[in-house]
C-alpha cells in the first residue's frame, strides 16, 4: 500500500511565504513525516545577466528542491523548474535562468528557511541546529558562512553618494565587527567539533 497521496492539502501560495508563485501540486508521505510542494512562477520578466535587458522565454532550466519551514512538523521541500530566457540584444544570444527573491542560486534551502536556521543557531551549535532539523552540518556551516559574507558586504558596500553622511570611523568599526565576528564564530564551531569527537570516543 502506498503511503503517497496527491492534493491531500489545499494550501494557499501566500501562506508559504513565496512570492511570484502558483502552487502545481502538493505531495505529501505520512510516513516519512514529508510535504513537497511544487510552484511555478509567475513572474514573466526575465532580465538578460549581460546587459539587464528584458530577454524573450527560452524554455525552463533544471528541477530545484529547497527546503523550506516545516507544515505541521512535516519537513517540507519546494520543487520549482526555473523559467528560462534569451536575449535579443547580446551576440550569441546569452541565456539567463529566472531566479526568485525566494532563494539564491546553489543554495539548499529557500529564504524563510535559511531565516529559520539562523534564528536557531542562537545559542545553540552547528551541530545541535544540524541534528535537531534534520540538515548536513556543512550546508549549515556554509549557510553561516554566506550570511557573514553578506553581512560584510552591506557594511563594505555603501553608497558614494550617501557616503559623506557615514561616519569612517563607524564604518570601519562596522567591518572589524563582522570580521572578528566570523573568527570567533569559526572558532565556536571548532571547539564544538572537538568536543563532539571526545564525547564520541568516550562513548565508544
Ligand atoms: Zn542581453
Amino acid at each position: 500500500m502506498t503511503n503517497k497521496s496527491k492534493q491531500s492539502i489545499n494550501i494557499p501560495a501566500e501562506v508559504l511565504g513565496l512570492s511570484d508563485v502558483e502552487i502545481e501540486s502538493v505531495t505529501t508521505d505520512l510516513r516519512a513525516r514529508q510535504i513537497t510542494i511544487r510552484v511555478s512562477s509567475i513572474k514573466d520578466e526575465i532580465l538578460c545577466r549581460e546587459c539587464n535587458q528584458p530577454t524573450n522565454p527560452h524554455g525552463r532550466g533544471r528541477l530545484l528542491r529547497l527546503r523550506h519551514l516545516s507544515i505541521l512538523g512535516k519537513e517540507t521541500t519546494i520543487e520549482i523548474i526555473p523559467r528560462r530566457g534569451r536575449c535579443p540584444h547580446c551576440d550569441g544570444g546569452s541565456t539567463t535562468t529566472q531566479r526568485l527573491d525566494w532563494y539564491d542560486t546553489n543554495s539548499k534551502f529557500t529564504r524563510p528557511y535559511e531565516q529559520h536556521l539562523l534564528f536557531e543557531l542562537i545559542n545553540s551549535t552547528v551541530a545541535d541546529v544540524s541534528r535537531k532539523e534534520d540538515v548536513d552540518y556543512h550546508a549549515l556551516e556554509g549557510l553561516v558562512d554566506k550570511y557573514i559574507e553578506e553581512e560584510c558586504q552591506s557594511a563594505s558596500n555603501f553608497d558614494p553618494q550617501t557616503a559623506s553622511k557615514i561616519d569612517p570611523q563607524k564604518h570601519i568599526i562596522m567591518i572589524i565587527f563582522f570580521t572578528v565576528l566570523a573568527s570567533v564564530f569559526k572558532a565556536i564551531t571548532f571547539i564544538s567539533s572537538l568536543n563532539n569527537r571526545t564525547m564520541m570516543s568516550q562513548s565508544v
